[in-house]
């Protein structure tokens, strides 16, 4: 085939590929191309493994599905959706001679974690640390409308609020109005145990830009956009890449379903609150403080409640996933647990049922 070279990958190889931390399974003989220098597994076999057939879904995208599950891609885009949530993929989707393509870094460490989640529930979660972004001297984003750092403090302390009535111990790294460093919230959360952490913030940009968006770390080999550094290396925050993932999925799925505000999508960064963090981390922006309409709402109280609310509810449903294995989103049930493919047929259990035994104790 022009322009790209095809190999068949043995089932070794895949598990090399595939297997990362919470996510080491066999998955068969996939065919795999490379394009500018990126390993892309064929969509269609992609989708005969989930047993997945042509859906109605995203209008203007390519859908596939089966039972409540549907997902909706593009070529040469890395926007992808999940029961309509947005996904921004690591590498575009690529199409060659009539067949498409994505990455095996976007399935292992995305499109797998959040359709078929394998959690191991190491370290339960009794614990959530919540990150009120900026303070003191540094105001965040600031308008007209709102202050960045009054915004994520008021989110933080209603969030504390509820977690705790729902059982959670909770650490604040500032729960008043002052400064403290990147690594200083980082260290906080590194030495909570059995915690997960949530830093919330809110946007600036243009005055029509706003929505949601939620920020995992970048998996391990991948740049970001937002990078000051063109750096790809593993960092401690992916050893929770399948965590992570799953966090952000349940956190944002809830937010935009209740808030119907714009959804700017699940997103990959290597921001430095979540690079060295030893914990599953996101980092939550609330909604733009630079838009009128947006500004006005992220700095009432009500709204500040509601967003406390979705990221309250988020966590619930990432720690109940961890017991049941079933997907992020809101719309959806249970997941599938078989696997993804073995050709010795003893692919290593799931491991839902030891998430279970330890994260019975919060509720
Ligand atoms: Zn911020």
């Amino acid at each position: 085939m022009p322009g790209h070279r095809r190999r068949n990958w043995l089932v070794m190889m895949m598990c090399v590929l595939l297997g990362t931390v919470g996510q080491a399974e066999a998955v068969g003989k996939w065919m795999t191309s490379t394009f500018d220098g990126v390993d892309y597994v064929r969509l269609t076999d992609v989708w005969r493994f989930y047993g997945f057939s042509r859906k109605q879904g995203k209008p203007g995208y390519v859908s596939f599905g089966a039972g409540n599950r549907v997902v909706s891609l593009k070529e040469r885009k890395q926007d992808f959706y999940m029961n309509n949530y947005r996904y921004i993929l690591s590498y575009p989707v690529q199409e060659r001679d009539g067949e498409m393509y994505i990455s095996a870094t976007d399935m292992s460490k995305l499109v797998d974690p959040v359709l078929r989640p394998r959690l191991t529930g190491r370290g339960k979660i009794t614990t959530v640390v919540i990150d009120p972004g900026h303070g003191g001297h540094d105001a965040g984003a600031v308008s007209a409308y709102a202050r960045e750092k009054d915004c994520n403090l008021a989110v933080g302390l209603k969030l504390r609020d509820k977690l705790r009535k729902a059982g959670f111990k909770v650490v604040m790294t500032r729960d008043r109005d002052f400064f403290l460093t990147l690594g200083e919230r980082v260290a906080i959360a590194n030495r909570t145990p059995d915690s997960l952490f949530v830093s919330i913030h809110h946007n600036s940009g243009r005055a029509g830009a706003s929505g949601i968006e939620t920020f995992t770390l970048a998996p391990h080999g991948t740049t970001s956009p937002f990078a000051r550094t063109r750096r790809s290396e593993d960092l401690a925050g992916n050893n929770q890449d399948s965590e992570n993932i799953a966090l952000a999925t349940a956190v944002h799925a809830h937010s935009i379903r209740t808030t119907s505000a714009i959804d700017r999508g699940i997103q990959r960064a290597r921001f430095s609150v979540l690079c060295t963090i030893r914990r599953p981390a996101i980092l939550f922006e609330g909604g733009f403080v630079t838009n009128p309409q947006e500004g006005s709402k992220v700095s009432s109280s009500s709204y500040q409640d509601t967003l406390a609310q979705c990221i309250c509810d988020g966590i619930v449903r990432y720690i109940r996933n961890t017991r049941t294995g079933s997907a992020g989103h809101p719309r959806t049930g249970g997941g599938s647990t078989r696997t993804m493919y073995s050709s010795s047929g003893n692919a290593r259990s799931n491991g839902v049922s030891a998430a279970g035994g330890s994260q019975s104790s919060i509720r």
